[in-house]
Order: C-alpha cells, then sequence, then structure tokens
C-alpha cells in the first residue's frame, strides 16, 4: 500500500520533471521523420508541420500557466537603495 502511494506521488513529479529537462517529443504521426504518407503519397506531416518534434502536453499546459500568470501580476516596483 506504500509502495503504491509512493509511486502514485511520484509519477507526476516524474512527468514533470520529464518535461522541465525535454520539454519536446517526437511526432507522434510521423514517428520523429517530419513526412507521413497519404493516398500512396509522401507528405509533409500535417501535424508537426515537418519539424519532427512537438511540444509536450505538460509543458504546454505549464507554458500557459505562466502566461496567466504573468498577465495577471503587477510589475514589482525598482527596490529603491538607501545611501
Ligand atoms: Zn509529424
Amino acid at each position: 500500500m506504500l509502495t503504491a502511494c509512493l509511486l502514485l506521488a511520484a509519477t507526476p513529479l516524474c512527468y514533470w520533471l520529464l518535461c522541465l529537462v525535454q520539454p519536446f517529443r517526437k511526432c507522434r504521426r510521423c514517428a520523429g521523420t517530419g513526412k507521413t504518407e497519404r493516398r500512396g503519397s509522401i507528405i509533409v506531416c500535417p501535424r508537426c508541420r515537418g519539424e519532427r518534434w512537438q511540444l509536450r502536453r505538460g509543458r504546454r499546459l505549464h507554458n500557459a500557466w505562466r502566461r496567466i500568470h504573468e498577465a495577471g501580476t503587477r510589475e514589482r516596483p525598482a527596490r529603491a537603495y538607501r545611501n
């Protein structure tokens, strides 16, 4: 039971670390080649637009959260130094 709880707690942490270290993953549609086949002809992958990499879902969520946070917070006033 304790192992299951630790595993449940560690899974999102591991995914967060993965998103931090490696924010991009290979495109699933073209398997990282940038090209895919449609009706017998090879075309540029429409999902990754030939770039072969995609941003991970967790990283996209983090970026959206950061954008919202920055839009909703005021800039800190410059610190006044007393001399
Ligand atoms: Zn692709």
